[in-house]
């Protein structure tokens, strides 16, 4: 190869590997690969004294030449860097006048709003709120509240069991033999909490919260069973609303009661909630039975109590209107958000 085709060659590499430097480092890499002082440019040049006259000025004037255009390809493209690297700082800065992202702010659920709300009208009566497990045995979800193995009220309640003696809890009134077993009269607690029956519909879900009441002392009667739900039920949807008790029956209770409340939808004159009866059923209650005492060593003859137990789903069902119990459980933020 001619001396003059070797410097066109290497000027034409050294340009296009200018073209995709990358970053300062680059090109400052290449500026000495080329025209550093040991740089193959910079050794052409050196080595035109070698060369025969006629060829050296020819050849001398093309190296200049190139080293020029090498050194302006450098420089242009250290600018073209730098302005990029202003760009993209500039795109990275924080505009502080931009209106803020609001940041949504999360709230309590409808239930545990209302499961609240019951507790602490409770514990303002004077109520103690206790919890207690979920996983149950046999004795405190049913032997003990005087419902024995073969007993028809099993079917009214379609249990999960782990196995003869392990189950879900059907209901909350197992935290009323937790209690009296440990405890000695005065006794007066609220047991809010989850509980499970195989049951799913509309109306029903396989988990749901009850909240279980236990009031027991010396000489504790109906009348007050009926002063404290009557209490509890105006705190809670005002003093208008009027109660009904219907004789019921729980096996550990005698007497029982079920307490319906005048329809909050219709005002009792009737409408698609209340089954165009007026009425809705909120509670069930009634006077401890003699054997449920029995059974965790209170004597009968010295002490009377009243329990009680409401479904915490249906409250909230009639207190916000809701016609499917499903919802309150599907996590859906745009029915959530409402409340
Ligand atoms: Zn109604």
């Amino acid at each position: 190869m001619t001396h003059k085709g070797q410097v066109e060659e290497l000027q034409a590499q050294a340009l296009a590997e200018i073209e995709k430097a990358g970053s300062a480092a680059d090109l400052e890499q290449l500026r000495v690969q080329y025209l550093g002082r040991k740089g193959r440019l910079t050794q052409i040049l050196r080595s035109l004294k070698n060369l025969p006259p006629e060829v050296r000025r020819e050849v001398g004037q093309q190296a200049n030449a190139a080293k020029e255009a090498l050194e302006a390809a450098l420089s242009q493209a250290l600018t073209t860097l730098k302005e990029e690297a202003l760009r993209a700082a500039a795109a990275r800065e924080i505009d502080v006048t931009l209106p803020g992202r609001r940041r949504a702010l999360g709230h309590i659920h409808p239930l545990t709003r209302i499961m609240n709300e019951i507790c602490d009208i409770f514990q303002r009566l004077g109520f103690e709120a206790v919890e207690g497990p979920e996983v149950e045995l046999d004795w405190y979800n049913f032997e003990a509240l005087n419902i024995p193995p073969d007993h028809p009220a099993r079917d009214m309640q379609d249990t999960f069991y782990f196995n003869d003696k392990v189950l879900l809890r059907t209901h909350t009134s197992p935290m009323q033999i937790r209690v009296m077993e440990k405890r000695r009269p005065p006794v007066r607690i609220i047991a809010p909490g989850k509980v499970y029956r195989r049951d799913s519909d509309m109306t029903h879900s396989p988990m749901f919260h009850q909240v279980e009441g236990l009031l027991v002392d010396r000489g504790v009667t109906f009348a007050d069973l009926k002063g404290v739900l009557t209490e509890f039920v105006q705190q809670l949807y005002g003093p208008e609303v009027s109660l009904r008790f219907r004789p019921s029956y729980f096996p550990f209770t005698e007497p029982s009661a079920e307490i319906d409340i005048a329809c909050v939808i219709c005002r009792g004159l009737g409408c698609r909630v209340c089954s165009a009866t007026g009425w809705l059923e909120v509670l069930g209650a009634g006077m401890v039975h003699p054997n449920v005492f029995e059974a965790v060593g209170y004597d009968p003859e010295e002490y009377t109590g009243f329990a009680f137990g409401l479904g915490v789903e249906r409250f909230a069902m009639l207190k916000y209107g809701i016609d499917d119990i499903r919802l309150f459980f599907e996590n859906d933020l745009r029915f959530l958000k409402q409340f």
